[in-house]
């Protein structure tokens, strides 16, 4: 009961938690046999254990005590649901249709609206905070430590967060953008037109099952229904840039991706390799074929699989690529 009405011990719970769900996400790394042998060499010689002297039942006892107490904890904090803070930038931004004092609380289920003049920031828990630009509708929908998620309806956000992977989400009416550790802006006009920006780290954009992913300094326009287009480089040549409008967005055809293909710098194999899953096979070969004229195809990474589209190959090939994006 007291976590319900306390805001520094829900800080501190929505910390704890978000520690749990960062160490959830990380991934499980075998150590290399010798890591062992080295341990156990530099250990003293194992000393004589200290004999335990609390009674075996009254340590059961406490130790069943604080998980009831734990247990308590939690389920207050989860049921009550923790409320992020939003404070006012400029004019009057409202927080579930009231306007708010210097700095206002914002919970699931409630929307922050910004008109012409006014402008607020939201702290995302403990990971980060999102930039409200004026005329925006944004709406919070989860405020659990492993998802904080939000709905940009539309006007633009600006995100910047630190924290593990999968942790912070924005969806939007094409698609949800999914923070894998970054900076960025995300806007939407009126019509559901999108368009990511990202500065700093990678966002995966993702609807149904079409997936960009967007590292520093490239950004993806997207539209409803369409989800998604391809990812470029904000300094990609213009030429290149409304070729891919055309292609993702305006049944663009072969002359669309000629284009792209022949103004491509090396740089440009992070649109060419989204490029590789989303054209047809003819296509696919004249991608493949400048890609590894642009920069040599890394071991483990074949013609025959790339063109196969096996998930395994480019995986292995995007990552080698990304050293230069
Ligand atoms: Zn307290």
């Amino acid at each position: 009961m007291h976590v319900a009405e306390c805001e520094r011990c829900q800080a501190e719970c929505e910390q704890i938690r978000v520690g749990i769900a960062a160490l959830e996400n990380l991934p499980l790394v075998e150590a290399p046999e010798g890591v062992w042998a080295a341990i156990e060499r530099a250990l003293p010689a194992r000393p004589e254990r200290a004999p335990f002297r609390i009674g075996g039942w009254r340590f059961a006892m406490a130790a069943l005590l604080l998980a009831g107490i734990g247990m308590a904890y939690w389920s207050v904090v989860q049921r009550s649901g923790v409320r992020w803070e939003v404070v006012r930038l400029a004019g009057a931004p409202l927080v579930a249709s009231k306007p708010i004092e210097q700095t206002g609380r914002i919970g699931a289920g409630e929307w922050i609206e910004t008109d012409a003049g006014s402008r607020a920031t939201v702290r995302v828990g403990e990971i980060g905070s999102v930039d409200v630009e004026p005329n925006t509708r944004l709406r919070v929908v989860v405020t659990r430590p492993a998802e904080h998620r939000l709905a940009l309806a539309r006007g633009e956000i600006r995100a910047k967060i630190s924290a593990p992977p999968r942790l912070f989400f924005v969806d939007t009416p094409s698609g949800t953008a999914v923070d894998l550790g970054c900076e960025y802006a995300l806007a939407i006009d009126p019509d559901g037109f999108g368009r990511l920006q990202v500065t700093k780290g990678w966002v995966l954009f993702q609807w149904k099952n079409l997936e960009s992913l967007v590292p520093a300094g490239a950004s993806c326009r997207t539209r409803p229904q369409a989800g998604p287009g391809i990812p470029y480089f904000d300094d990609a040549p213009e030429s290149i840039k409304q070729a891919l409008e055309r292609l993702a967005f305006e049944k663009g055809g072969s002359e669309d991706l000629s284009i792209i293909l022949a103004d491509a710098r090396v740089r440009d194999t992070l649109t060419l390799w989204h490029l590789l899953s989303r054209v047809p096979m003819d296509d696919r070969e004249r991608v493949y074929d400048r890609m590894a004229a642009l920069t040599p195809v890394p071991a483990g990474v074949s013609r025959e699989q790339a063109l196969k589209l096996d998930a395994e190959t480019l995986k292995r090939w995007r990552e080698e690529l990304a050293w230069t994006w």
